[in-house]
């Protein structure tokens, strides 16, 4: 299962130790945190990890490198799967159909314009 590590950008701050609902994470020395992949399982009932959301610090916490592909994967069938079950997938459907007419469009006054003038 793929996890998450945290990175030389950590600053030590301790809230992400707090949130993680498995306790992968710990403390090794002062202001120093290791994750234990054997505990961490990428947070995959909630929308996104949540040693992520609390981290003040970009790319302090960050999917394990071998595990990029695996991670996006995930989230593309967490989005694909919450986009066609959610009462707003119309909504959206809408909104991207609006959205490609207004390009097409856009699209097409353009090359009028470029031949005309
Ligand atoms: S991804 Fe979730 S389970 Fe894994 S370390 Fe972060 S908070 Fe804990
Ligand atoms: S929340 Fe981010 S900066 Fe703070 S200890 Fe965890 S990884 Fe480091």
């Amino acid at each position: 299962m793929m996890s998450y590590a945290i990175t030389e950008r950590c600053i030590g701050c301790g809230r992400c130790e707090t949130e993680c609902p498995t306790g992968a994470i710990e403390t090794i020395a002062p202001k120093l945190y290791h994750i234990d992949t054997q505990r961490c399982h990428n947070c995959s009932s909630y929308s996104n990890a949540q040693c992520v959301a609390v981290c003040p610090v970009e790319e302090a916490c960050t999917p394990l490198l071998h595990d990029y592909w695996d991670f996006w994967f995930a989230r593309y069938r967490r989005l694909k799967h919450r986009l066609k079950h959610r009462s707003s997938a119309a909504y959206w459907d809408r909104w991207f159909g609006l959205f490609g007419k207004t390009v097409t469009r856009i699209a097409r006054e353009r090359t009028t314009e470029s031949i005309t003038s």
